[in-house]
């Protein structure tokens, strides 16, 4: 080994031919007197050798598609965020229809609209429990 060996980079360019004429032949004057670089280039060749020998293989294709269905948390999520929503909007109305009790006709109007969400609760709670069920 010494001071001025040529580093692996130079000794694979060596390799291949890529050097110009002048670093070739300085290092090929080097190869005669460095066996410790013969036994590099040695070692560059056999990898390139190992390299040439693997097949060659396309890369993977990666494809990114959407989900087909959401999981079954992210269903429960959304159940539970229905049914948060549903019991807002309940209160809400409820809430409005105690503030006015005077005009029967609005009330009856509320009432009518309490019950429907009241409906929807017991079915979002119904299928809710459908789901957890599974
Ligand atoms: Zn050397």
């Amino acid at each position: 080994m010494f001071r001025n060996c040529p580093d692996p980079i130079q000794l694979s360019a060596y390799l291949d031919g890529e050097l110009s004429e002048r670093r070739w032949l300085k290092i090929g004057l080097h190869l005669q007197k460095c066996s410790a670089c013969r036994d590099k280039l040695a070692e560059l060749e056999q990898v390139k050798k190992l390299v040439a020998q693997l097949p060659h293989r396309p890369a993977p294709e990666i494809r990114i598609t959407a989900q087909q269905s959401p999981p079954k948390a992210a269903g429960k999520r959304w159940l539970w965020a229905s049914c948060l929503t549903a019991a807002a909007v309940l209160l809400l109305v409820f809430f409005v229809h105690l503030r006015q009790p005077q005009a029967d006709d609005v009330a009856g109007e509320y009432l009518r609209i309490h019950r429907q969400y009241e409906q929807q609760l017991a079915e979002s709670i119904e299928l809710l429990e459908e789901v957890e069920a599974q």
